[in-house]
Order: C-alpha cells, then sequence, then structure tokens
C-alpha cells in the first residue's frame, strides 16, 4: 500500500481521500463518524489495504486505525482475548504469545488488520477450522449514527452475525474478543508430488492432517503440497535454510521468472515447468503464528472463489481441463485450500463445508480472460468469491448466493440508515445506498 493511502496493495485501485483520519481513541472514531454523517459525508474504513477490490476506495474521509493498536484485556480461565480493530496480525501473534495464547489457524500472510482480516471472510485451511471471522467471540463497533455497539456469540446474535463478516458496512469496528487456544508448536512439511496422487488422497490428507493444501503448477502434473500437523519437538534453528528458500528462491527468482513470463508470454508454460522443478521439499517447526506465515514479495492481482467441498473434484477436473486447453498465458501456481461450514449470513462458507480455489496473475498483467472463464466454472457450481478478491458478481448475483442476505441487509440499514460507509464498489456490488 502507498504511504498516502491512495492505493491497494495490489496497486489495482487507486484513490484520492479528501481525508484521511487517524483516530487513537475510541472518542475521536465516534466524532469522526457523527462529523461524516451530520456533514452527510461518505466515509470508508480501511485496514492494511490488502483486498484487491475496491472496498477502500473513496473521494470522501478514509479512515485508517493504525493508531489505534493492541491489547485490550485478556481471559485467561476463557483463553479469550479483546484486541483494538486495527491491531495488524502480526503484532497479534506476539501479543497472544506473550500472553501464553495463539489464534486457532490464519492465513498465509499476517500483515492485515484483524477487524479487515474478518470484514472480507479471509480464511486459512483445514476442514476442521471455519474462516476467520469464527474466531471472533464478540465484537464493538461505532455504527453509521455514531453509537457504540456491542454484540456477540450469546447476545443480539443477529447482529454478531451480520457484523462477523460485514465489508465495514454496519460500522468501524474498534474491538474484536477471539477465542483463542493455548500456544502450540507446528510442524510444516512441504512435498512436490504428482497432480493425480494428490486428487485420489485428497480426503485422507484432509482428515490426517490438521492443515493440508496444495498449490499445482499449471501446464505440469505437479503439485506443492503442504501439510501442519501440532508437533511436540522445539522450534528449529534452520532461519538462514528458511531464510534462503522463502524469501530468495521462492520470491527473487520468482520475480524474474515473472518478468520473463510477461516480456515473452509464449513462455509461461515453460516457466510453470521451471518452477514446478523448484517446488521446495523439506520441513519446518516453530511456533504457530510464525508457521502459517509466508512472505509475499511479488504483487499480483487475484480471485478466489469458495466453492461447496462436495463438488471441488468436479469443479477442480474441468479448471484443470480448461487450462490444459492452453489458452492462457499463466504460470501463477493455484491454491487449493478447505474450510469449515459456518452460519455467518456473508460469509462465503456460510451453510457448507467448502474449498477455496485461489489463482493468481503477475502484477499489471491482463488477468480479465483468465479469471472470467474460470468465474464462470465457479458460478456454475454454486461458488461465491472471497470478498476481497476480484470478481464481477452483481447486486443480483449476491441475492441469489447468499439466502440471507435480505437479514444482512435490514441490520445495516439499521445501523446506517443515511449510507455513511457506502462507497461507489460497494453500491454496485450489493445494491445499497
Ligand atoms: C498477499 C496477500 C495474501 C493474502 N492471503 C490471504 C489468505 O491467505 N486468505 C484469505 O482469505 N485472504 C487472503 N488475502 C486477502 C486479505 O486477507 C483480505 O483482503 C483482507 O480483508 C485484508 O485485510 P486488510 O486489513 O488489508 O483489510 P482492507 O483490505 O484494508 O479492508 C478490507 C475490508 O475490511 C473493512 N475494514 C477494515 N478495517 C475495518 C474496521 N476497523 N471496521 C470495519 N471494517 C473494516 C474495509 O472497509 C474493507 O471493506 C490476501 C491478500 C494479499 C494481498
Amino acid at each position: 500500500m502507498g504511504d498516502k493511502l491512495s492505493e491497494n496493495w495490489a496497486q489495482n485501485v487507486e484513490w484520492t481521500p479528501a481525508e484521511i483520519a487517524y483516530p487513537s481513541t475510541e472518542l475521536e472514531i465516534q466524532e469522526i463518524v457523527l462529523r461524516a454523517a451530520n456533514d452527510r459525508k461518505k466515509l470508508r474504513v480501511i485496514g492494511a489495504g490488502h483486498s484487491f477490490t475496491a472496498l477502500c476506495e473513496t473521494d470522501s474521509i478514509l479512515m485508517s486505525l493504525d493508531s489505534y493498536q493492541g491489547l485490550i484485556s485478556v481471559d485467561h480461565d476463557r483463553c479469550q482475548a479483546t484486541v483494538r480493530g486495527g491491531t495488524r496480525l502480526k503484532l497479534l501473534g506476539e501479543l497472544l504469545f506473550q500472553e501464553g495464547m495463539a489464534m486457532e489457524n490464519l492465513g498465509d500472510i499476517d500483515v492485515q488488520s484483524i477487524a479487515g482480516t474478518i470484514s472480507t471472510g479471509t480464511h486459512g485451511t483445514g476442514k476442521s477450522f471455519g474462516t476467520i471471522s469464527t474466531q471472533v467471540v464478540a465484537l464493538k463497533f461505532v455504527n453509521g449514527k455514531g453509537e457504540l455497539v456491542s454484540c456477540s456469540v450469546t447476545e443480539e446474535t443477529d447482529l454478531f452475525r451480520a457484523a462477523q463478516v460485514s465489508l465495514g458496512l454496519l460500522g468501524i469496528i474498534i474491538e474484536v474478543t477471539l477465542q483463542c487456544v493455548p500456544v502450540y508448536t507446528l510442524l510444516l512439511q512441504n512435498h512436490k508430488e504428482s497432480l493425480d496422487a494428490v486428487l485420489s488422497t485428497v480426503d485422507t490428507r484432509n482428515d490426517e492432517n490438521r492443515n493440508f493444501e496444495y498449490y499445482w503448477l499449471p501446464y505440469t502434473k505437479t503439485a506443492w503440497t503442504k501439510a501442519t500437523n501440532i508437533t511436540t519437538e522445539k522450534p528449529d534453528r534452520t532461519s538462514f535454510l528458511n531464510y534462503w528458500t522463502e524469501f530468495v528462491l521462492e520470491n527473487y527468482s520468482f520475480k524474474v521468472l515473472c518478468e520473463i513470463a510477461r516480456l515473452f508470454p509464449s513462455q509461461n508454460q515453460r516457466i510453470s515447468r521451471i518452477v514446478a522443478m523448484s517446488v521446495p521439499t523439506g520441513r519446518k517447526v516453530n511456533y504457530s503464528h510464525k508457521i502459517y506465515v509466508t512472505q509475499r514479495l511479488v504483487k499480483f492481482t487475484e480471485m478466489e472463489y469458495n466453492i461447496p467441498a462436495e463438488a471441488y473434484q468436479e469443479v477442480w477436473k474441468e479448471v484443470v481441463r480448461t487450462i490444459n486447453r492452453g489458452r492462457f498465458d499463466v504460470h501463477f501456481p493455484i491454491e487449493n485450500r478447505w474450510v469449515k461450514g459456518d452460519d455467518i449470513f456473508l460469509s462465503p462458507a456460510s451453510g457448507r463445508d467448502s474449498a477455496y480455489i485461489a489463482c493468481h496473475v503477475y502484477q499489471g498483467k491482463d488477468f480479465r480472460d483468465y479469471f472470467h472463464t474460470l468465474e464462470e466454472i465457479f458460478r456454475s457450481f454454486g461458488g461465491r468469491p472471497h470478498w476481497g478478491k476480484m470478481n464481477t458478481l452483481t447486486a443480483d448475483d449476491v441475492r441469489e448466493i447468499y439466502p440471507e442476505f435480505s437479514r444482512f441487509e435490514r441490520i445495516r440499514q439499521l445501523h446506517d440508515p443515511d449510507g455513511v460507509f457506502i462507497n461507489p464498489y460497494v453500491e454496485m456490488l450489493l445494491g445499497v445506498s
């Protein structure tokens, strides 16, 4: 993200806010929202700007909670922690660790804010774990009328289910209470395998491993699998080796290959095969918050769809068949993850155990034909996009694929009757005003 908060991480969306606010107290947050409402101005709140869609775009007031981070309280008996909404996941991991606690699961980076993370339904992998929003047990936010509102798994439960994934539309989330678990250590095992072998055992892998995911290298028969399990081993000290693999090989050499692929589009298939040859194998042991996280120094644009878990094999075969026809100049690995269903109104995993398929294109390359073609496959199997990633959904589509949308919308209208938190993108996407 640029220093002036005028673009997202992927640099595919730019905006020029009239004002950027960095409140550092609850009262300041309330005052800014009230001022916006009274002046009939719009206000969007941004976390780390890691969403690929125009969720944070505004020419009015942009609020960042970067000055509103940290731990508020810890309940050791319940293993719960309450943190400020702007807290970045990296800091959160460290703060929890000092308290002997950890999050039960995470996605593959830790730069997002906790409020931004849950607001788009961010997820990791593991069939026993829901999206990160399901780790939340209580929320406090400032609604569009400047009021402080609280809800939890036991109080105001409909409001809570709306607020767990809310795209910044109910208000500014200022406090998040998380159900944590005691600190744990994970053993991560990377393997290079044949795609066919992975596909024929995918259910077993998901049953036998705490967290399982894999990448497919387009135009090859190779899969890079990652399995993570709790271990009693001590965190290992092979940090230089890990540094070399993750930072240098996975990022810098990959960037060189991406540049070659950009300059010579016909070389994409060959480059994918080179990437397949260099899939890292090996093991790594560390505390959970350090194991989940990878470094993403090569920028890309991404689309990720949630599909019903039971449709996975069929969808995936269609994806592979489509790509192997050779129409697309792509080489970025395609990521496959699994997530447990939940009951959150706007969660892509609402009402169903899910698989997620994510495709990426190097920054600056035209992704439209590739994404659109795959999106049609996902949509034909009841797919729902990750809210933070590229998609071409319309308001009618959202109503069709989210049976609980009207319940969310009723609650949104109650908490933001003047549409303070609406920007043109959400207006188009959700048909709200
Ligand atoms: C390199 C990279 C890796 C990623 N890896 C994963 C992954 O492994 N799994 C996954 O599911 N996703 C992943 N994502 C997507 C990312 O997790 C989501 O887009 C997430 O929402 C970004 O968090 P953020 O703090 O940057 O929020 P932003 O992108 O800044 O904002 C997202 C939404 O949250 C709202 N919001 C932010 N703060 C608040 C607040 N205080 N109150 C109310 N609303 C708020 C914003 O208005 C906006 O609607 C990745 C993205 C990138 C760029």
